[in-house]
């Protein structure tokens, strides 16, 4: 059988003939073959790698950050506010704060997102030297209208757990793979994680990044906003003091 005729329509080539009982079983040669499956994932690669596609100065109350957008061919994308000489910090403080409309935007009491993201930005413009990477990960990864399904749901009495769980989803959705690669890109490979939750430190150390500090996350909070907070310490492990 020639190299071009192993089978796969993609490559011009045509069916292969069946083989009987007395042909061997291994994998024919195929060079054709072969080197489309190494095109389809050198492309694949291609579009799974993270670029900057933008990076601006952006003034803010808290000091003046450089935003860096970051995107990649599978549309994903997120936003990183850098503070100072992030090459030549020894590990500086890196806050990834999964997107809240509702809280971010609207100053939503049901959460404290706002309340982390001002702390964190506060936090590294004090030091002098961080990063806020900022993800599309709304409602711990289920997105904005199921997440305003989910507090449908608590407003009859669910908790934020049992609301997402309800709904089909996991208590929590997010992963950090994109997270990771960005703090790759930008050479940020040893950090302190403004965070409170384990599960982030662990994700982060999965994708090659040595968090060599937990730095706690809590702001005040209103009192509206702690039955939240309990929750989150006990049904998904936050080491929150509430
Ligand atoms: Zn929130």
């Amino acid at each position: 059988m020639s190299a071009a005729g192993c089978g796969d329509p993609r490559l011009g080539g045509h069916r292969p003939p069946l083989q009987t009982p007395t042909q061997p079983s291994t994998p024919v040669a195929c060079p054709a073959r072969d080197a489309y499956n190494e095109g389809v994932k050198k492309k694949s690669r291609a579009r799974a790698a993270l670029r900057k596609a933008a990076e601006a100065r952006l003034p803010t109350r808290y000091g003046t950050f450089r935003i860096v957008g970051l995107e990649n061919g599978r549309r994903q994308w997120l936003v990183a506010l850098l503070k100072g000489n992030l090459r030549r910090a020894a590990a500086p403080l890196v806050r990834i704060h999964s997107q809240c409309l509702t809280g971010d935007v609207f100053c939503s009491e049901r959460c404290d997102c706002r309340a982390q993201l001002e702390l964190s930005l506060k936090a590294i413009a004090r030091a002098g030297a961080g990063a806020v990477l900022y993800e599309p990960q709304e409602g711990r990864g289920i997105g904005l209208i199921n997440k305003l399904r989910a507090y449908a749901l608590q407003d009859r009495g669910w908790d934020t757990v049992e609301a997402n769980r309800r709904l089909g989803f996991p208590a929590d959705r997010r992963n950090y793979a994109l997270a990771g690669a960005a703090l790759r890109l930008l050479g940020l490979t040893r950090v302190r994680l403004l965070s409170n939750n384990p599960d982030k430190v662990a994700a982060l150390e999965r994708a090659g990044i040595e968090v060599v500090e937990r730095v706690p996350c809590q702001p005040a909070t209103r009192r509206g906003t702690r039955s939240y907070l309990r929750v989150k310490k006990a049904k998904l492990g936050h080491l929150l003091e509430v």
